[in-house]
């Protein structure tokens, strides 16, 4: 049977949330007797987005509601 998994790919820290964030990746892990299928992303999130998207002021695409602005793609 096939296997949802999130992941963690990318660690920093967010001056909107005031903390460390992960950007996460959701994966499906092939059924046993498929070995040679990849695994495939289908979903990604960032570890506080629902609770950013909480806040009054909008945040970064990751919490949805500022679609033009995504704090992953700066260079730290
Ligand atoms: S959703 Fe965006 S703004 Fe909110 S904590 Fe995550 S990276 Fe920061």
């Amino acid at each position: 049977m096939a296997e949802k998994r999130w992941h963690s790919v990318k660690r920093q820290r967010c001056e909107h949330a005031g903390c460390e964030v992960d950007l996460e990746f959701q994966v499906v892990l092939p059924p046993e007797y498929l070995p040679e299928q990849p695994a495939r992303v289908v979903g990604h999130r960032c570890s506080q987005g629902m609770q950013c998207s909480m806040f009054t002021q909008p945040s970064c695409t990751w919490a949805g509601t500022n679609p033009g602005y995504d704090p992953f793609t700066d260079p730290e």
